[in-house]
């Protein structure tokens, strides 16, 4: 049998070491010996035959709070695989670790002729470590990041639109800002965080809706003294046909006051039954319109028009042209929008016909 280096009944010997990580002392360990041997350095391993005839120095485990949680060849193994564990939840922005419970290393109780242990690399006992959560690890990292700064909306009223209709001013665009903040985690859960810095790099910007507050335009006709011609109460057609692309009533939140009726730009408009015109000029949405009055309350509005060839206080027949249509004011196309108000209420013209 091979001389093994030292006293032979340090094979025999039962010893126990355990040193806690990070400290000189761990090294110093003492190690008991059978009276009368020299000291033994505290690096000495000794060896012992197993089952199998092969001759090993005794592992270590790696332990937490005292338990035994990895097998491997050496304490620096040992060591090793517990700083593998820790730095598994480090990265770029780590600029803390910290294991919370108390890791330490004992060597295994290994005796000739036991079978041999299983003994894992480093790289295995930290992974077997981190998979079943052994330790728990705080990192703190410093974060700095590019963040989305909300903007604000606001509405501000307008008598430029009328109740209920809406215009955005300005669209509104999110802001950018750089964040640096601490985050703590264990075992990679973010569990706080802390803002140190923020710097806006870009503004955000309002958004803007403006909504109407005018009223439909009041009427503004005149005396019924000034009226020189009254109507028979029942309408002919404005235009050559009564193409109705928009009838009266709700439309787009608000109520439509008359009838659309879509004919070609320049088609003669015409009064729709007699009655003498008390208003003639440009009106707002109406663009370029026409207000005929035909005694008994009844008063017709001819708007959009391209041109105006009724004059103001004019008497007018059933069917005489009193203009061309068109698309002045609010309106997107060419077309007739024929209002009838009866005592200054908007009524379907359609009841009319
Ligand atoms: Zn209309």
């Amino acid at each position: 049998m091979k001389e093994l280096p030292g006293n032979r009944s340090l094979l025999f010997l039962k010893k126990r070491k355990k040193a806690v990580l990070g400290t000189a002392s761990a090294v110093l360990a003492a190690v008991s010996i059978a009276a009368g041997t020299a000291i033994v350095p505290s690096d000495f391993e000794v060896p012992v035959m197993l089952a199998n005839g092969e001759i090993i120095t005794p592992p270590w485990y790696v332990t937490v709070e005292g338990e035994r949680v990895a097998l491997v060849d050496s304490e620096e193994d040992a060591r090793e695989a517990v700083k593998l564990a820790a730095d598994h939840y480090k990265n770029e922005e780590t600029v803390n670790i910290e294991i919370e419970e108390q890791t330490s290393t004992a060597e295994m109780d290994l005796e000739n002729g036991d079978e041999k242990p299983e003994i894992l690399t480093p790289e295995e006992a930290a992974a077997e470590i981190t998979a079943k959560q052994e330790l728990t690890v705080k990192t703190t990292e410093v974060v700095t990041e590019k963040e989305p700064v909300e903007f604000k909306k606001v509405t501000k009223k307008t008598d430029k639109l009328y109740v209920g209709q809406r215009k955005v001013k300005q669209k509104g665009s999110e802001g950018l800002k750089e964040v640096t903040k601490e985050v703590t985690k264990e075992n990679g859960e973010t569990i706080e965080e802390n803002l140190i810095y923020e710097a806006v790099l870009k503004e955000p910007q309002t958004r803007i809706v403006l909504s109407g507050t005018k009223r439909q335009e009041e009427d503004a006709f005149t005396a019924a003294a000034d009226v020189k011609q009254e109507g028979s109460g029942e309408l002919t057609a404005p235009v050559s046909s009564m193409n109705v692309t928009s009838g009266f009533g709700p439309r787009w939140g608000r109520t439509h006051l008359g009838v659309d009726l879509g004919m070609p730009s320049g088609a003669p408009i015409s009064a729709a039954d007699a009655g003498t015109v008390i208003f003639t000029g440009y009106s707002g949405s109406y663009g370029n319109l026409v207000k005929v009055d035909h005694g008994n309350g009844m008063i017709t509005y001819y708007a959009h028009c391209s041109r105006v060839l009724a004059e103001q206080g004019q008497a007018v027949e059933r069917g005489e042209v009193i203009a061309e249509v068109g698309s002045t004011g609010n309106s997107t196309g060419p077309h007739l929008h024929f209002e009838v108000r009866m005592n200054g209420e908007n009524v379907d013209p359609m009841n009319y016909f």
